[in-house]
C-alpha cells in the first residue's frame, strides 16, 4: 500500500477515536449537570413540578449512560471494520453469495443489496441489546410500546426487504447519472425545498374567538401582513407549537391543535386552551414574528443552501477520490462503498456544527425581540410547558447543547431572557 493510503487509513482511525472521545467528554459534562441539579434551578422552579423534574432527570441519566455503552460498542465495531479492512471482506463475501445465487459480477444492484444486508445486520446485532433496553426505558417514561427481541428481529427483516428496491434504484441512478449525478441531486433537493414552501397539511381556519381577536390585533401592532390564522393536526414529535408560513405580504399563522381546541355552542365558537394560555400563545407568535422581521427565514435558507452545496461537493470529491478506496483495500470504486466511507469525512460534522451555531443565535435573537415586547414572562412559561409536554429534562450543559441541538434548552432560553435588558 502506498504511503498516502496508509496515512488515510490511520487518519480515519484517529478521526473516529477523536470523535468518540469528544462525544464522551460532552456526555460526561451533561452527566455532571444531571447529578448536580438535584432540584430544578431557581429560574425554573415555579415552572415545573418537582416530581416531573425528578422523573425527567432519572430518565435523562439512564439515557446518558446508555449512550456511553452504545457508542463504545459501535466504536468497537467500526474499529474492527477499519483495522481488519472488513468492508472489503464483506464486499468479497457479497460477490461470493451473488455467484452462489447464479448471477455474475455485472449484477451491481444485487451485489450492493447483499452487501447492505450484511453490513446492516452487523450493526443490528451490536445495537440489539441497547435498542431493547431503550424501548423499556421509553415505556416507563414516555409510555411507548416495549419492543421484544422477536419484534426487533422482525422489524430488521422488514427493513432489509425495503433495502432491495432502494439499493437497486441507488445503483441505477448513479450509473445513469454518471458525473452529473451531483448536479441532479442538487436539483432534486431544490425541488423538495420549493415543495416544502407550500404547506400540504390540512389546515382548518381558527374560528372567531378571543384568541383570534387578540392575534389579529397583535399582528397589526407589529406590522405583520396577516392573511389568516389556521389550526393544524398536531404531529406527535413536533416540539414547535406555532409557526408562520406563506408568501411575502400574505402570511398565515398556524397553531397546532393540541394547544387549543374549540367547540360549537349554538352559533358561537368557544375556544378552550388545552396546553397554553392566550398570553403564552401570543408570546410564541411574537417569537415567530421576530424570525420573520429579522430575515431569519432567508438566513436559514442561505445556510441550508451553503450546507447543501458543501455536502454535495464533498460527496463528489470523496466518491471520486481513489486513494480513500485503496486505503480500505478496494481497487475499483463501488458506489455503495463511497457512500459508506462518507461517515469518516469530518467536513460534514464541521458544516453541521456551524449551521447549528447560526440557528441557535437566531433563536436567542427572536427571544430578545419577545423581551422587547415585554412578553418574556409568558414566553418562559410557554417554553417550560412545551418542554414538560414532551417530557424533556429542562437543564443542559451549554456546550453539550451547543454541539447537539439546533434549539437552546429551556433553561438556557430562560436564563438568556432574564439577562436581556428591557427596553
Ligand atoms: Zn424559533
Amino acid at each position: 500500500m502506498l504511503i498516502i493510503e496508509e496515512h488515510l487509513h490511520t487518519g480515519v482511525l484517529i478521526y473516529i477515536w477523536t470523535k468518540y472521545i469528544w462525544r464522551q467528554l460532552l456526555e460526561s459534562r451533561q452527566r455532571s449537570i444531571l447529578k448536580t441539579y438535584e432540584v430544578a434551578p431557581v429560574e425554573i422552579q415555579e415552572l415545573i413540578r418537582d416530581d416531573d423534574y425528578r422523573n425527567y432527570q432519572v430518565y435523562a441519566l439512564y439515557k446518558n449512560v446508555l449512550n456511553v455503552f452504545k457508542e463504545t460498542a459501535n466504536l468497537g465495531l467500526t474499529t474492527i471494520f477499519i483495522v481488519f479492512r472488513s468492508y472489503k471482506k464483506l464486499w468479497m463475501r457479497s460477490t461470493e453469495i451473488l455467484i452462489h445465487l447464479g448471477f455474475d459480477e455485472s449484477h451491481d444492484a444485487l451485489r450492493t443489496t447483499i452487501f447492505l444486508t450484511l453490513l446492516s445486520s452487523c450493526h443490528f446485532l451490536v445495537n440489539l441489546p441497547f435498542s431493547i433496553y431503550e424501548s423499556y426505558l421509553n415505556n416507563d417514561y414516555e409510555h411507548n410500546e416495549r419492543v421484544t427481541m422477536v419484534e426487533a428481529v422482525l422489524s430488521h427483516i422488514i427493513t432489509q426487504t425495503i433495502i432491495f428496491p432502494f439499493a437497486y434504484l441507488l445503483v441505477v441512478v448513479f450509473k445513469m447519472g454518471g458525473d452529473n449525478i451531483f448536479l441532479y441531486m442538487f436539483c432534486v433537493a431544490e425541488l423538495e425545498a420549493i415543495f416544502d414552501l407550500f404547506d400540504h397539511r390540512i389546515l382548518e381556519p381558527l374560528p372567531p374567538c378571543e384568541l383570534r381577536n387578540q392575534l389579529v390585533a397583535f399582528t397589526e401592532e407589529n406590522d405583520f401582513p396577516l392573511f389568516d390564522i389556521f389550526l393544524v393536526e398536531s404531529s406527535g414529535n413536533h416540539h414547535s407549537k406555532v409557526f408562520v408560513h406563506g408568501v411575502p405580504g400574505q402570511k398565515i399563522i398556524v397553531l397546532y391543535n393540541n394547544i387549543v381546541s374549540h367547540h360549537r355552542n349554538g352559533r358561537h365558537s368557544e375556544l378552550s386552551s388545552r396546553l397554553l394560555t392566550v398570553d403564552e400563545i401570543l408570546a410564541l407568535v411574537a417569537h415567530e414574528i421576530a424570525h420573520w422581521k429579522q430575515w431569519h427565514t432567508f438566513i436559514r435558507f442561505l445556510v441550508h443552501q451553503t450546507r447543501l452545496v458543501v455536502h454535495l461537493a464533498s460527496l463528489r470529491f470523496v466518491m471520486n477520490y481513489k486513494p480513500i478506496y485503496e486505503a480500505f483495500g478496494f481497487e475499483d470504486k463501488p458506489y455503495i462503498i463511497g457512500i459508506v466511507l462518507l461517515q469518516f469525512y469530518p467536513i460534514f460534522d464541521v458544516c453541521n456544527f456551524m449551521a447549528r451555531a447560526i440557528n441557535r443565535q437566531l433563536e436567542f435573537s427572536a427571544d430578545r425581540y419577545v423581551k422587547r415586547l415585554k412578553k418574556d414572562r409568558a414566553l418562559k412559561s410557554a417554553i417550560a410547558k412545551i418542554g414538560n409536554h414532551f417530557s424533556l429534562f429542562p437543564v443542559q450543559d451549554w456546550f453539550y447543547s451547543y454541539c447537539y441541538y439546533d434549539q437552546p434548552s429551556c433553561h438556557e432560553r430562560i436564563l438568556a431572557l432574564d439577562r436581556y435588558k428591557s427596553f
